[in-house]
């Protein structure tokens, strides 16, 4: 059974189709990815499930409930949760205390602009300090604990973010380049996290360019080009598909 529908989706950006007459479904408990070359729409498609942006056509369903409309600290609690391209993590605060911020998107959305001015208050939850932590061994960064973000190197934030998704403990979690600007060493650590993570049962929406990451750990592959499906299948039918060749892989 599909966790995550989309249904006749488009995007259109001024005269661009961003995202253009997009259907798929993405099965519970699957690492399923999405390639396309730059500008295919695969960020776009992720905004787009997470409720940054509305369809301008088309629906999102998460289980059987239209989501295409919901913001996305709502969706967040629905079970949504996601990385970003561009680190998103809080750099005056320290690494634990960014972790936790995760678990607070539980709150009622009214309370998370004071906890954003007092971050004691967010020090003072044990049990949100102790799952924080706890998420932090898990992705292997349980020497960064009292860490202040913003000395921690490139590949650690990169972690560091995917157990803030984590510490949201949603049903769908979306990775947009995690392997982005790492060395060989840490990509091959995002593997390993990425396959540990998909054992407990999660399922991965993944975006990445790294084509050796992509095409080991995916149990399903989405190609875009210019916002529509160019194919879809596992890494075996990607490989050969003739499409993907001429339009993605370059022959
Ligand atoms: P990359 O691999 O480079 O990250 P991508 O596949 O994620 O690319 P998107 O960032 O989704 O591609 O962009 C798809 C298209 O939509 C591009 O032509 C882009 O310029 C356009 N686009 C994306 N966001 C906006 C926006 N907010 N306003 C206008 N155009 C946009």
């Amino acid at each position: 059974m599909s966790l995550l529908r989309i249904e006749g989706l488009s995007k259109v950006f001024g005269g661009i189709h961003a995202i253009k007459d997009l259907s798929f479904g993405i099965r519970e408990g699957t690492i399923h990815s999405v390639i396309g070359p730059n500008g295919a729409g695969k960020t776009t498609l992720f905004n787009l499930i997470t409720g940054v942006y509305t369809p301008t056509v088309g629906r999102i369903l998460l289980e059987e409930r239209d989501i295409s409309a919901i913001a996305p600290f709502r969706l967040a609690r629905l079970g949504v949760s996601r990385t970003f391209q561009n680190l998103q993590i809080c750099q005056n605060m320290s690494a634990l205390e960014n972790v936790m911020m995760g678990r607070h998107l539980h709150l009622d959305s009214r309370f998370l602009p004071a906890m954003l001015r007092l971050p004691g208050i967010v020090r003072g939850d044990r049990a949100c300090r102790d799952k924080a932590a706890e998420l932090m061994a898990f992705v292997g960064l349980e020497s960064y604990l009292d860490a202040d973000a913003d000395s921690m190197p490139y590949g650690a934030l990169k972690r560091l973010e995917i157990a803030r998704a984590l510490a949201a403990e949603p049903r769908l979690l979306l990775l947009d380049e995690p392997a982005a600007g790492l060395n060989p060493r840490e990509t091959a650590q995002i593997d390993q996290l990425i396959q540990k993570v998909a054992s407990t049962g999660m399922t991965i929406m993944l975006v990445e360019h790294d084509m050796k990451l992509v095409m080991g750990i995916s149990d399903h592959i989405l190609v875009l080009d210019y916002g529509k499906k160019l194919a879809e299948g596992t890494a075996e039918e990607i490989r050969n598909n003739p499409d993907v060749i001429a339009a993605y892989l370059g022959g």
